[in-house]
């Protein structure tokens, strides 16, 4: 990126009301066929029009075509049975009904490509797509058929390279792996999570990112969040795997968390993207809030390394609030480039801190 600290969204927006129900999290579509394909694009462009106005360097498609981030990308996969369904727990934290894998996991042709396309139409800007990582996405279904969750992980991630290699062709610089999951079960995360990310990854020319988050501010993760304790030291034990890993940029959760700053510190020669706003409080960020997060995590991270963002999508939040926080996330970054390229140098130093 050739900005200082380009800013971006983690990667979901709310949708427009003629579109889905608002302010709820995986809301069925309001319309079919040919007008749920003309709405979705519509919304799309709604998105881009948004995160421009409020002079976000990167922009996203704002996940306007899809009504779940790990589910619609497999529901076009073949060797998944939508109609069977198995209560399963999901990250270890909640019980949901999920589809299960009856065959084979393939996929026949592009899920995202098309609207991908028509992202990099909209914009000149660089731009990002996401994608469910293949750990995130055996945890939301029933195995019958592999049996193994390494093995359904691996074929997932080769999936996600096809994938990923043609939205690539598409024209996206920045393809962001979704990895909840990753803050939940390290021991698998070590011996084949992060090698399945890898492989997702592999030969791909764009700049490869994977989120890593806390969750949407839904009751299920703040609950879960509350048995945490005051310090959450997950990262702790994902960060080094990562740091020694090929993905070139880690996203984060910062704002409002309990995540100890110093754990970032792990990830130092990494890209980072820092969740600077907070998506579980329709509370809007001051600039000055936004310029401090992102002040105190330059301790840790080489400003030319760093990303300013969500902490984790907007799917759920009302418009006006999420188009408020992304001008806060704009408007805070732009306060430290001030800073950093201000006429006291020595301002400068001291808000790279001396370690
Ligand atoms: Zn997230």
């Amino acid at each position: 990126m050739n900005t200082l600290l380009p800013t971006s969204i983690v990667g979901s927006l709310p949708k427009p009301s003629w579109l889905a129900e608002r302010e709820k999290l995986w809301s069925p579509w309001k319309l079919d066929g040919e007008e749920l394909c003309e709405g979705k694009r519509d919304a799309l462009s709604l998105a881009v029009d948004e995160q421009r106005h409020a002079g976000l360097d990167i922009v996203s498609d704002g996940e306007q075509t899809r009504q779940h981030f790990v589910t619609t990308f497999i529901e076009h996969l073949n060797g998944v049975d939508f109609e069977q369904r198995e209560t399963v727990r999901i990250r270890d934290r909640y019980d949901a009904s999920v589809p299960t894998v009856v065959g084979a996991v393939g996929r026949e042709r592009s899920v995202f490509v098309d609207d991908a396309k028509f992202l990099r139409a909209q914009t000149s800007q660089p731009i990002k797509w996401t994608l469910p990582g293949p750990m995130t996405m055996i945890d939301t279904l029933y195995d019958k058929h592999y049996r193994s969750r390494e093995k359904l992980a691996w074929e997932f991630a080769k999936i996600l390279n096809q994938e990923a290699k043609e939205l690539e062709a598409a024209g996206v610089d920045i393809i962001q792996f979704d990895e909840p999951a990753f803050n939940v079960f390290f021991d698998e995360m070590k011996e084949w999570g992060v090698a399945a990310l890898e492989r997702a990854a592999e030969g791909l020319r764009s700049k490869t990112a994977v989120h890593i988050c806390y969750g949407y501010g839904i009751k299920a993760n703040t609950d879960w969040k509350a048995t945490l304790g005051s310090e959450w030291r997950q990262y702790e034990m994902s960060f080094p795997l990562l740091q020694q890993s090929t993905i070139d940029l880690v996203s984060l959760e910062r704002h409002n968390s309990r995540v100890p700053v110093e754990l970032i510190e792990l990830l130092r020669g990494k890209e980072v993207m820092v969740g600077a706003i907070d998506v579980a409080s329709g509370a809007i960020e001051t600039p000055e809030e936004v310029a401090s997060t992102l002040r105190e995590v330059l301790r840790f991270v080489d400003a030319d390394k760093l990303y300013p963002s969500t902490n984790c999508g907007m799917a759920p939040l009302a418009r006006q609030v999420a188009r408020d926080k992304m001008i806060a996330l704009a408007t805070g970054t732009e306060m430290i480039r001030a800073e950093l390229s201000g006429a006291n140098p020595l301002d400068v130093t001291a808000s790279r801190g001396v370690r």
